[in-house]
């Protein structure tokens, strides 16, 4: 019966070498440790030996049915480590560093002049703001000193949320939020903000008018800010939109979240500020609304406003791009006609 086992294994052995699949492996499984296999037939041969002679020969039946077992687990995972080597070599390789041959987005007019204008303001050390386009009331309107019965509140021009909140008017519903987040500056720093956002307004829409238009407004606070410090960035910030030298004017101008306030005017770069109909004939164009920031609104931000000043700006920037690209109809911008937006992409 020894003899017998030796040549079992012997035959194993090589039957396995020669194995190559799953279902091979199944077979000789089957051959060798199946109900009719031959290991299962040395055991049941077992019961014709003598006391003795069983405990010696089942002993090493059993080793070699536990070798075998073993044997098969270990080949087994040979031949998954196999296919899985076969599949890496077979599948398709993709170099990634190549450049699409479809079309790929395109940013729209408004994106790429916000982007040019956040890349001007952050190298002078602005951060960059997103506020909410849903507002309270408060942050909305009272924090910006805009009071109850204020015409400016007109709820025509307001959309109201059914929850009493509102989609927000202009991009100053952030300045609250923006001062109680960063707080006044240390001695001698300022707080430079940026924060263009998305507003809404109930208008009837035409050529000219939008309810859903963008605004990008910024402010900075310090101890020793003045309205020179205003003209330098309106000059550094329309310079580098416009691509040419911007003279700016300061006229007066009344908003109610500024004091003094101002209406700021670049000099017209059709008739470079002789006169002709796009100015009418006044040589200036009337671009921003901006201005010291009322002390209301830095004290209710939290900031001391005998100790700080600031000030604010606020740029139309539909309406800048509308003038950078010669746009014509502001209804464009969210029309969603590709053909029309992509021409401005650079
Ligand atoms: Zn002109």
């Amino acid at each position: 019966m020894l003899e017998n086992l030796a040549k079992i294994k012997e035959q194993f052995s090589k039957e396995l070498n020669a194995v190559n699949s799953k279902d091979e492996l199944e077979k000789i499984r089957v051959a060798f440790l199946g109900k009719k296999g031959l290991v299962t037939e040395e055991l049941k041969n077992l019961r014709n030996l003598s006391a003795d002679e069983k405990k010696t020969a089942g002993m090493q039946v059993n080793k070699l049915k536990q070798e075998i077992e073993q044997a098969i687990i270990d080949h087994q995972k040979i031949l998954e480590e196999r296919e899985y080597q076969k599949e890496i070599e077979n599948a398709e390789v993709y170099d990634y560093s190549i450049p699409s041959e479809k079309p790929v987005g395109t940013l729209h007019p408004i994106t790429i002049v916000q982007k040019q204008i956040e890349d001007i303001f952050k190298t002078m050390g602005f951060i960059i703001e997103d506020g909410l386009e849903i507002q309270t009331e408060y942050n909305n309107f009272e924090a910006v000193n805009i009071p109850k019965n204020h015409p400016a509140r007109d709820m025509q021009d307001t959309y109201y949320l059914e929850n009493g909140q509102i989609l927000k008017t202009h991009t100053s519903a952030a300045q609250n939020t923006i001062m109680r987040k960063y707080g006044a500056p240390n001695s001698g720093e300022t707080l430079k903000v940026l924060f263009p956002g998305r507003c809404f307004r109930n208008e009837n829409i035409d050529a000219s008018h939008e309810n859903t238009f963008f605004q990008l407004e910024g402010m900075m606070i310090g101890e020793d800010i003045s309205i020179s410090n205003l003209i330098y960035f309106m000059k550094v910030l329309l310079t580098e939109v416009f691509e040419r030298d911007v003279k700016v004017r300061l006229r007066p101008g009344f908003f109610p979240f500024v004091e003094p306030g101002f209406e700021l005017d670049i000099n017209c770069a059709i008739c470079g500020g002789s006169g002709c109909p796009t100015c009418k004939q006044s040589g200036w164009l009337e671009l921003l609304p901006c201005g010291m920031i009322h002390p209301n609104v830095l004290r209710m931000g939290g900031i001391d406003p005998d100790k700080y000043t600031g000030f604010a700006f606020g740029l139309g920037l539909t309406r800048l791009a509308m003038m950078k690209y010669n746009i014509k109809d502001i209804r464009l911008f969210n029309s969603g006609n590709l053909k029309q937006l992509k021409q401005f992409v650079r």
